[in-house]
């Protein structure tokens, strides 16, 4: 099967540079519309000019496909309103958002300015709202649409000095599990990332963060740990061969895996009436234990379902 973009507009946030630029690229060889958006900041999102924007935007053009560029901030809802403003006004119609656009900062929690959160947390976590929120309208209008959200690996599994961003990202997993059942009836499909490049972003991690993870990372291939391997994925989960929703995908190498929130067996109190933390305490490994098999719950209703389920099994033995 060929994945072709002709015809399809997709927004690609943060697209001047690293991940998204790679993304913007594949899709605009694929016949893709693509609307470059970046506010080329630094890397902590302070600054902007056009530059980056426009150089993606050449570098598709130069390659015979189209492209429009937008330089306005995600971290706004105005900005989010621009940019779906540029992809009506130039193309007539979006198909699929990416929302890629970031900003790293990193500090030990005590040490964190609420500055440098809320900056954090506007571009991740309002950034994927505002642009998603401008969308989705008109996609709901055209009873099609594809959403990227970009997490991390910080959300889903704890990497320290990254308070804000793994809040911020975990945030962006939590709108992605609630749009995902919202668009499903009007045909959106939501999907999540967990990349790992080493672009400028992931070039800034602290040296004394990445020494323990260098080891692992010249077994799996440090030449894959790159944008390059991260766009298969992406450009599949913004395209109509996408089949899936709900998903979170995590990207290392050449190694694609879906990621999920699990719940174990776990252990249900015999006797019915409330648990005392005694009981939680002699209970525990029960609790934590993987080893009986662990439920995926599509929603928050399907883990009613699950546990249902698991009563009724229990009376009837
Ligand atoms: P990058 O710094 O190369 O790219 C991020 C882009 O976003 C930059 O071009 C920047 O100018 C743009 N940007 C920043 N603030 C913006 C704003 N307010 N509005 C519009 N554009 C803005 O980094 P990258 O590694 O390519 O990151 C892409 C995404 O992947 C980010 O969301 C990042 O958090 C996520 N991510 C990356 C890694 C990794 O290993 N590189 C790991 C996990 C998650």
């Amino acid at each position: 099967m060929s994945i072709d973009f002709t015809g399809r507009t997709v927004i690609v946030t943060g697209a001047g540079g690293g991940l998204g630029r790679a993304y913007a690229l594949d899709i605009a060889r694929r016949g893709g519309n693509v609307v470059v958006n970046d506010l080329g900041g630094n890397v902590a999102g302070d600054g902007g000019t056009s530059e980056m924007a426009d150089k993606v935007v050449d570098e598709i053009r130069a390659a015979g496909g189209n492209a429009v560029a937008n330089y306005a901030s995600v971290a706004t809802a105005e900005g989010g309103q621009a940019i779906a403003r540029t992809a009506l006004d130039s193309f007539g119609r979006i198909d699929a958002l990416i929302n890629n656009a970031g900003n790293l900062r990193n500090f030990w929690f005590d040490e964190f300015s609420d500055a440098d959160r809320d900056s954090v947390m506007a571009t991740h976590l309002l950034g994927t709202w505002n642009v998603t929120k401008a969308v989705w309208p008109h996609m709901k209008q055209a009873g099609y649409g594809r959403i990227v959200f970009t997490a991390s690996a910080v959300a889903a599994f704890g990497n320290q000095t990254q308070s804000a961003y793994g809040a911020a990202k975990g945030g962006i997993i939590g709108l992605m599990n609630v749009l995902a059942q919202e668009g499903l009836p009007h045909n959106i499909l939501c999907n999540g990332l967990l990349p790992n490049a080493d672009s400028r972003m992931g070039s800034e991690m602290k040296p004394e963060e990445m020494a323990p993870v260098f080891p692992h990372i010249m077994k799996i291939g440090p030449d894959t740990i790159v944008p390059a391997y991260v766009v298969a994925p992406v450009v599949y989960m913004a395209s109509e061969a996408c089949t899936t929703t709900h998903d979170l995908y995590s990207v290392m190498g050449r190694r694609v895996a879906r990621a999920f929130v699990g719940v174990t067996e776990g252990w249900i109190n015999p006797a019915p009436a409330p648990a005392t933390a005694e009981d939680i305490a002699a209970n525990i490994e029960t609790i934590r234990d993987q080893t009986r098999g662990v439920h995926i719950p599509a929603s928050l209703i399907d883990e009613f379902r699950i546990v249902g389920e698991q009563f009724e099994a229990l009376r009837e033995t």
